[in-house]
């Protein structure tokens, strides 16, 4: 499998080509294997999922206790995926771009504004959102607030989600607005779930890592639940977990490598 390894830059190439999306070829690759599951099963519409922190080694620790995640990626793809980097903003604008960092330049939100300034039409920071938009589909955004500022007069739908210490509450309201969105039949979803990786910080191998894990699930499966006949969801990590210095004493040697690969989930899964 390794041989294979996709990259989360093939995630925007991969939509692109299974909504018949133009957009300027991008470093990342389409992934075939998605492409003909998504032929195979007529997806007309695609819901990502960005679960933060979800790596591989930790997904099939706990997939036990994701049964939403775990029942899509039966009935479809579990793929490994290598990340490109170990913070988030680089991590989602390759999710979003199909560029890797060496190419789009994003490290913080800030960032976007300033590397537009410097080209406004460059094709390494347009997301599959707004390629999406510019080809007459109708896309939707949920993120933390700052980052949906990115997206305003890009996109039709955006809902930006204020930063707060109670994490589960934020998700909840992300989840909300997932739904609402979903209610206006987008062609194309993108929502940030971001528990994970603020347990992770805290606690490893603890019970607080485990809510957050079923917590994640809870609301992947309601957003799942909401979504109409031939959607695909794309559910993806975006980087392994931070705090490793609490789990590498713990971790397995397929974890550890797993970590220093900094390999993630993907799940792909038709309703
Ligand atoms: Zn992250």
């Amino acid at each position: 499998m390794n041989d294979s390894l996709y990259s989360l830059a093939d995630i925007a190439p991969t939509i692109s080509r299974i909504l018949s999306i133009p957009m300027v070829v991008p470093d990342g690759n389409v992934i075939n294997e998605l492409e003909d599951y998504a032929i195979e099963h007529d997806c007309k519409r695609v819901v990502l999922i960005i679960a933060d922190s979800l790596g591989f080694a930790l997904y099939r620790r706990f997939e036990d206790i994701m049964p939403a995640a775990d029942s899509l990626a039966r009935h479809g793809l579990l793929l490994e995926c290598s990340s490109v980097d170990r913070h988030t903003s680089p991590c989602i604008a390759s999710i979003l771009t199909g560029y890797l960092p060496e190419s789009h330049h994003v490290h913080s939100t800030q960032d976007i504004y300033r590397v537009r300034a410097k080209d406004p039409a460059s094709p390494k920071i347009k997301t599959i959102l707004e390629w999406a938009d510019d080809a007459g589909l109708n896309s939707a955004v949920v993120i933390e607030s700052e980052g949906a500022e990115t997206f305003r007069g890009r996109i039709n739908e955006l809902h930006g989600i204020p930063n707060t210490d109670d994490i589960a509450d934020y998700d909840k309201r992300a989840t909300g607005s997932a739904i609402g969105a979903l209610g206006k039949d987008p062609d194309l979803l993108a929502v940030h779930l971001r528990s994970i990786d603020r347990y992770a910080h805290c606690s490893l191998h603890g019970r607080e890592l485990e809510e957050a894990l079923r917590n994640t699930d809870a609301n992947i499966s309601r957003i799942v639940e909401c979504a109409g006949k031939g959607t695909l969801f794309l559910i993806c990590g975006d980087h392994t977990i931070h705090g490793w210095e609490k789990w590498k004493p713990k971790a397995a040697d397929e974890e550890i490598r797993n970590h220093e690969k900094n390999i993630v989930a993907l799940i792909a899964g038709c309703k």
